[in-house]
C-alpha cells in the first residue's frame, strides 16, 4: 500500500477494516518531511499514525483530536517566523520524541515502528526511506519547499514541476523492497499523484521493486467528476498532465497501474482509460465515512482482477 497523508490514510482505515490489519504494509510519503522549530516532522507518516489509530481529528481533517494550541500561542507570542505551521500541543510530543530519537541516529523507520507499536497500529507502517527525501515545488514564484508552497502559501502558486531532492541515492527503508516482493496486490491510495506517491516512486530501488514484481498494482483516482476533493490534485493535473480525466489520472504511473479505480461521475472517460491499456473500475469513490472507505478498499480488491 503506497500512501501520503490525510487522503491516503482515510483509504487505509478502510482497507484495515476490509482485511486482516497484519497483513497490511503501509509505504507512507516523507517528501513533506520538513524540520519546524528544531523539531522533525513527518506530516504523512502522522496523519496515518493517527488516523490508523482513531487519534485523528475527522472534522479538520488533519492532526490530532482534543488538540490545544498552547505551544503554538507562545511561539508567536515571541514573534518567531516559523509560527505558520500549525503545531498542535499532543501532535508535538511524537515530534519531539521523534527528533530526539533521529539526533540519537535511530532511524525514521524505527522511531516509526515504536509509535505504530505505542499507538496499537496492526498493520505494519513504513517510510519510503530513511534517507533524507525532500520535494520541491517549482513554481513562478519561485521554488518551494512543499511544505511552504502547500501551508504558507496555502497552494496557490501554479505548479510548474517537482524536484525530489535526495531521491536519487535514497535507499528504500528496510523491509519496504520485502513487501512489495511478497505483496498479493499493490494498493496505490487516492492520494495526490505529483506530491504523495511521485516522491514515494522517486526512490529508484522501490520503482524498480514495483515494476519487477507480479502482484496487480491497483491505484484509486483522487478525482470525483473532475475535480479533487481537497487539495490541488485536480489543478496540477491539468496543468502537468493536461486535464484531470482517468487517463490523466493513469499517466501519472505510466507502465505502472494494472487498473485504476475511478469514480461514477468519471466513467465516461472508462474507455479512453482502457484504451490506454489500463483497466478501469467503475464505482463510488468517495469516503463520506468510514463504512464507504472500506467499501472503496474492497473495490482495489476486486480490481485487482
Ligand atoms: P495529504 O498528504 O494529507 O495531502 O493527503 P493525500 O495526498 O494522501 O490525499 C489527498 C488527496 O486525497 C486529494 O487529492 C483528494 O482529492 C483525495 N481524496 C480525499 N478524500 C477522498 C475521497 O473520499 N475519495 C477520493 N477518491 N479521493 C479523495
Ligand atoms: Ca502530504
Amino acid at each position: 500500500m503506497l500512501s501520503g497523508g490525510v487522503g491516503g490514510a482515510r483509504f487505509v482505515r478502510g482497507l484495515l477494516d476490509a482485511v486482516p490489519p497484519a497483513d497490511v504494509t503501509v509505504v507512507g510519503n516523507v517528501g513533506d518531511d520538513t524540520e519546524v522549530l528544531g523539531l522533525h516532522v513527518s506530516p504523512d507518516l502522522d496523519s496515518l499514525l493517527y488516523t490508523l489509530t482513531e487519534r485523528h481529528d475527522e472534522e479538520r481533517g488533519w492532526g490530532r483530536r482534543d488538540e490545544s494550541w498552547n505551544a503554538l500561542e507562545t511561539v508567536r507570542e515571541l514573534r518567531d517566523d516559523e509560527s505558520w505551521f500549525q503545531l498542535g500541543d499532543r501532535d508535538l510530543g511524537l515530534h519531539l520524541v521523534r527528533t530526539k530519537a533521529l539526533r540519537a541516529g535511530e532511524p525514521l523507520s524505527a522511531v516509526t515502528a515504536r509509535a505504530a507499536a505505542a499507538f496499537g497500529l496492526e498493520a505494519r507502517l513504513l517510510p519510503a526511506t530513511d534517507d533524507r527525501l525532500r520535494t520541491t515545488v517549482q513554481t513562478p514564484a519561485g521554488d518551494f519547499s512543499l511544505q511552504e508552497w502547500f501551508v504558507k502559501r496555502r497552494h496557490a502558486d501554479e505548479v510548474e514541476g517537482l524536484l525530489f531532492e535526495g531521491a536519487e541515492s535514497a535507499r528504500p527503508a528496510p523491509g519496504v523492497l520485502d513487501a512489495i516482493a511478497e505483496a498479493a496486490l499493490v494498493a496505490i491510495a487516492p492520494s495526490n499523484p505529483y506530491i504523495s506517491i511521485w516522491p514515494i516512486l522517486a526512490v529508484p530501488a522501490i520503482d524498480a521493486a514495483l515494476r519487477a514484481s507480479a502482484a496487480p498494482v491497483v491505484a484509486v483516482s483522487p478525482v470525483i467528476g473532475g475535480k479533487a476533493v481537497k487539495g490541488p490534485a485536480d489543478r496540477m493535473l491539468e496543468r502537468l498532465a493536461g486535464g484531470t480525466a482517468p487517463v490523466h489520472v493513469a499517466g501519472c504511473y505510466p507502465e505502472l497501474i494494472d487498473a485504476l479505480v475511478i469514480d461514477e461521475t468519471d466513467a465516461a472517460g472508462a474507455d479512453a482509460l482502457a484504451a490506454a491499456g489500463v483497466r478501469p473500475h467503475v464505482t463510488r469513490t468517495l469516503m463520506s465515512d468510514r463504512g464507504a472507505a472500506r467499501r472503496l478498499a474492497e473495490a482495489v480488491l476486486e480490481a485487482r482482477g
